[in-house]
């Protein structure tokens, strides 16, 4: 198996030149609340990739392309929009909540 050990991998977000912005956030590393990039990758890579294409709870959740505008509805944890493929993210705990939703950003793709 090529994959393991994948709970303590931490794709280059360490240590890389930012020390000066940071004076007011906490250690860095993705959780359910973070917000964007981190989000997404946070909620991608929880329990080995096994949540991302879990469904979301009651059918989906509606929300609009933060990339492009386009209204779509998250079926799975991490969607993409289907009009310029942004990906998208929300945790969990926050499945139920439109505004909890985080985009990767324009050119993101996922791994
Ligand atoms: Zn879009």
């Amino acid at each position: 198996m090529a994959v393991d050990a994948d709970c303590h991998y931490q794709p280059k977000k360490r240590g890389i030149f930012k020390m000066s912005d940071c004076g007011s956030c906490g250690p860095s590393g993705g959780g359910p609340f973070s917000e964007g990039l981190e989000l997404v990758e946070f909620v991608s890579n929880a329990h080995g990739g096994g949540v991302k294409n879990a469904p979301i709870p009651n059918g989906g959740l509606q929300t609009k392309c933060q990339g492009c505008g386009a209204p779509f509805k998250m079926i799975t944890f991490v969607s993409k929009c289907p009009k310029c493929g942004g990906v998208h993210a929300v945790s969990p705990p926050r499945a139920e909540d439109p505004n909890a939703v985080q985009f990767a950003g324009v050119g993101y793709k996922q791994p």
